[in-house]
């Protein structure tokens, strides 16, 4: 049996006000229906009036797939009823969405798989309904009238490995655009998978589609699991019934919501109150010119500039903020490998218990300075940053307070040892008689005199030079 998958997906688009009103997009931990107005209330009436930046962003997210931009789009009535949507109808793009026929590289186990996008097209988010514990349902409808973008993939993907690298790759990339924080959990990235087998590849049997996704476990979970029950039921010669279900991650089963309704239930028509828009050539090019850079970008710019390792590459680039760190480290301490090591080690450990990193990127660079030339070890160096995270103290300001510095000036280190074997005539005698294995004994006494500061090498040095004299 051969796997088809093709996943729809809905973007939350970071813009300050709505798609067709003023209201703030940011609805997170507002009080209900505290940002709200005629138009996302679904006044009869009210007018909407198109959101230019919606536009803008959802155009960023056809470029950077790889998408045609075609000269024209509208919007469009879908029709349904449910609490959550007062207008009756949501406000989508049908037939002539704002994107098309596009494609997105992901890698699964060092293998680069491509797959085509379909169309992105603008619409608006639905309210909120709240069950209350006494069995009423409230309507929060801040979040009605938010943009959303809904990517829809062809059926490219072949597993549910790859669905889930899909998913990894589309939310980096739009993080990376700057339109959307890919915010799982909180339902700002929303993925619904189409799934279907068939006994030959490539070929499409009847599919189900799986909701209520929301992290990228239950990505490929929810895909194993309709794998799994399609398979058994065509095995035993029956047939898959179209449906769309919805994931419950706890019971880590899809629950059948309702059969699957086709688009002609939904009576779509051309909305009369929002004119069709029009992208021009000159529109297209200011918006490429306000492209962030892609993740694919970032990394081709990080294997020309610094010669690293793809999996260095990989690990830097994979969140834009350390990528970008780790240019401004390397722009005043200026070893990448060297910067590359101590972020994918030690930075990386510490992000797992803070959420940002805590010491600048200047500072950072200046600590790396100090390990360079042997002033501090690197184990010392291990310690200084982790409470430079949990101080908030710079590592310089840490190293100078614990008095951390390893002493290889050598005129003090010479004083010392001079003490020393001035001291210990006697074991001078027997080294010099030929018992060279009391080597370590004097080194220990140099680090024992120095709290254990003296640098090794340099101590290893002046040792040898005077007792062999
Ligand atoms: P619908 O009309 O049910 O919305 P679409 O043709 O719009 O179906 O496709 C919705 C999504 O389902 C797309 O991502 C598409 O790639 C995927 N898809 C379509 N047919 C199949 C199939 N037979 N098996 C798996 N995925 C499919
Ligand atoms: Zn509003
Ligand atoms: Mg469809």
């Amino acid at each position: 049996m051969y796997t088809v998958i093709g996943l729809e997906v809905h973007a939350q688009l970071k813009t300050d006000t709505k798609l067709f009103c003023g209201c703030s997009a940011d609805y997170f931990q507002k009080a209900p229906n505290s940002q709200v107005c005629p138009v996302c209330l679904g006044m009869p009436g009210a007018l909407p009036v198109l959101n230019q930046k919606a536009v803008e962003y959802t155009m960023r997210v056809g470029f950077a797939l790889n998408c045609t931009i075609p000269d024209r789009c509208k919007f469009d009535r879908k029709n349904y009823f449910y609490p959550d949507l007062p207008k009756g109808y949501q406000i989508s793009q049908f037939d002539e969405p704002l994107c098309v026929d596009g494609y997105l590289d992901c890698e699964v186990d060092g293998e680069v798989h491509r797959v085509r996008i379909n169309r992105v097209h603008l619409e608006e988010d639905a309210g909120k309904l709240i069950h209350a514990a006494n069995g009423t349902s409230q309507v929060d409808l801040n979040r009605a009238c938010v943009p959303l973008i809904e990517i829809v993939t062809e059926p490219d993907i072949k597993s549910p490995e790859q669905a889930a690298a899909f998913m990894k790759a589309l939310r980096q990339l739009l993080r990376y655009l700057e339109i959307c924080d890919g915010d799982l959990e909180k339902g700002s990235l929303r993925c619904d998978a189409n799934i279907s087998l068939h006994p030959e590849p490539d070929k499409l049997g009847t599919k189900t589609e799986v909701k209520n996704i929301n992290s990228f476990k239950a990505v490929e979970d929810a895909i194993k699991f309709e794998q799994a029950r399609h398979r058994k039921i065509l095995e035993s010669g029956q047939e898959i019934v179209q449906q769309t279900l919805g994931w419950d991650a706890d019971k880590g089963i899809a629950v059948p919501q309702r059969a699957k309704e086709a688009s002609d239930d939904y009576r779509y028509f051309p909305d009369p109150d929002l004119l069709p828009v029009h992208v021009s050539e000159d529109w297209r090019d200011e918006v490429r010119g306000q492209m962030p850079a892609t993740p694919a970008q970032w990394r081709e710019r990080f294997s020309k500039d610094y010669e690293l390792p793809d999996y260095d590459i990989g690990v830097l680039t994979e969140e834009k903020e350390t990528a970008v760190y780790f240019d401004q480290v390397t722009e005043k301490f200026n070893k990448p490998k060297e910067v590359s090591n101590w972020m994918m080690g030690e930075i990386m450990r510490l992000l797992k218990d803070h959420d940002e990193i805590k010491v600048s990127a200047s500072d950072f660079a200046d600590f790396l300075q100090v390990i360079d030339e042997g002033q501090i070890n690197r184990n010392t160096g291990k310690e200084v940053i982790e409470a430079a995270f949990e101080t908030g103290k710079t590592p310089l300001a840490i190293i100078e307070e614990q008095g951390l510095k390893q002493i290889s000036n050598t005129d003090e280190l010479a004083q010392v040892i001079d003490q020393l074997l001035a001291d210990n005539a006697d074991q001078v005698e027997r080294y010099r008689s030929g018992k060279t294995g009391l080597m370590g004994w004097f080194v220990g006494q140099v680090m024992a005199k120095t709290q254990g500061k003296a640098n090794p090498k340099a101590v290893n040095e002046l040792l040898e030079d005077r007792l062999n004299a």
